[in-house]
């Protein structure tokens, strides 16, 4: 049996690995970055981080859907907040 090609081979395929290697190394910085986004993002809930208050401009004024009744800014907060309309009752979806 003939070690030199043997030893060859492996020299070359250490050499290709090493390669492979560097280029995985330099990929991994923006891999990792994204990575911890989204495990960051998922601990934190930055994804459903959106308060029912957002939809509320003050000053304005707001119909409940089912019976009509006119709510002022903070009544809508409340009845938002309550989860129901605080004259008919009727849960808000
Ligand atoms: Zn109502």
């Amino acid at each position: 049996m003939d070690f030199s090609a043997v030893l060859a081979g492996l020299s070359v395929t250490a050499a290709v690995m090493a390669i492979i290697g560097a280029g995985l190394l330099m990929a991994a910085p923006d891999f990792g970055r994204w990575l911890t986004n989204k495990v960051a993002g998922f601990f934190s809930g930055d994804d459903e981080d959106e308060s029912p208050h957002d939809e509320f401009v003050e000053g304005e004024r707001y119909f409940c859907d089912s019976c009509g009744w006119e709510m002022d800014y903070d009544t809508a907060l409340a009845s938002a907040d309550a989860g129901y309309c605080y004259k008919c009752a009727v849960e808000f979806e």
